[in-house]
């Protein structure tokens, strides 16, 4: 038998969190067994742990959208047991058992080998929300944005999505604008690289359809006026990666920036996104994220308190990201 965290409802929608025993026989169908080593909570483990938002679509589900482990049986030939690797999206937690399990059987298509430099904590560290971080800045690469034209502002600087896009555009050479709501974390955001830090109530209201131009390009981890007001101030030609919805799904926008200026919104999906994309973006943040940084981002909890730390999360009392030692 192995542990998972399972989440449960019965027929009136009520939804029960519990830490549960189960065998490999209830597994989920997939060709490879991995001995999960590690997790995290994301936004979305927070989302699913409470049930704020539906992001369970199969009852029960074990939760977790990310895993890193080592495989220990295979029936594909891409993966062999001993291999180190690293899973995010593809519907766990969603439609497929995920990562807050000592087990997990999923299919090695998902799979993506664990870069040499990061161990399965530091994977972990990264997590959804560091390689979400990564796929904004190829985003905005591929927009042919480089730091010379101009400061990059961050939005939800001090979350998981947030932390690293800093550290990570930070090291790439640009001037990081971080936009927060926590005034005791400046410092934090200074330390990851932050050259510039604006206060979340500067861009959390309705604004004006076109501002000053004020920065190149924009990481958006919250949706709703703060994304509209980031793109009103986006530079002639720049670009917005728009990742998250921390303050809301809305986007109360006028096309005034597209047609005006020339900005362009770009769209981050982690959960379906192609394995070549994933490989570069993990090689990436292999290359262009501080390990020092990472360690300053990053804190562990045992696997009994991923609950409680899921629902601390979405109440914005975590910092940074959180490992789940699982074993
Ligand atoms: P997180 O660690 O909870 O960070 C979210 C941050 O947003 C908070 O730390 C906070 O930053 C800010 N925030 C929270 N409530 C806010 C509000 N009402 N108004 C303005 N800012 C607010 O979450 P995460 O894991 O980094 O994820 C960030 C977002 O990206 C989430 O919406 C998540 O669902 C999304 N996401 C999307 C993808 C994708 O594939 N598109 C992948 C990963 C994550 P400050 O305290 O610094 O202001």
């Amino acid at each position: 038998t192995f542990r998972a965290v399972l989440i449960s409802r019965d027929d009136d929608k009520n939804q029960t969190v519990e830490m549960t025993e189960m065998t490999s026989d209830e597994l989920m169908d997939g060709d490879v067994d991995v001995r999960v080593e590690a997790s995290t909570v994301n936004y979305k483990d927070g989302l699913a742990i409470t049930g704020k938002s539906p992001i369970v679509r199969r009852w029960p589900m074990i939760a977790g959208i990310d895993l890193a482990g080592e495989v220990v049986a295979s029936r594909n030939e891409a993966w062999k047991p001993g291999d180190k690797v690293v899973l995010n999206g593809w519907g766990l937690s969603e439609t497929h058992y995920g990562g807050y399990s000592e087990r997990a059987r999923v299919k090695g298509e998902w799979l993506v080998k664990r870069p040499d430099a990061f161990s399965a904590r530091d994977a972990m560290a990264i997590g959804t929300a560091g390689y979400t971080a990564m796929l904004s800045v190829l985003a905005l690469e591929d927009a042919g944005m480089t730091p010379d034209k101009g400061p990059v502002i961050v939005s939800g600087a001090t979350g998981g999505v947030g932390s690293i896009a800093v550290s990570v555009l930070s090291k790439l050479g640009w001037d990081v604008i971080a936009v927060t709501g926590r005034a005791s974390e400046h410092d934090y955001l200074k330390r990851l690289g932050a050259g510039e830090i604006m206060d979340r109530a500067e861009l959390s209201e309705k604004g004006k359809p076109l501002d000053k131009e004020r920065w190149a390009a924009g990481v958006d981890c919250v949706g709703s006026h703060t994304l509209v007001n980031m793109l009103a101030g986006t530079k002639r030609h720049g670009a917005v990666a728009a990742c998250g919805l921390a303050q809301g799904a809305d986007l109360p926008a006028t096309v005034m920036p597209f047609i005006l200026r020339g900005v362009s919104l770009h769209g981050i999906d982690s959960v379906m996104m192609t394995p070549e994309r994933r490989i570069e973006a993990w090689q990436r943040l292999a290359s262009d994220l501080d390990r020092t940084k990472l360690a300053e981002i990053s804190s562990e909890v045992p696997f009994d308190a991923v609950i409680e730390t899921a629902q601390a999360l979405i109440e914005g009392k975590v910092r940074g990201r959180v490992v789940v030692d699982i074993g």
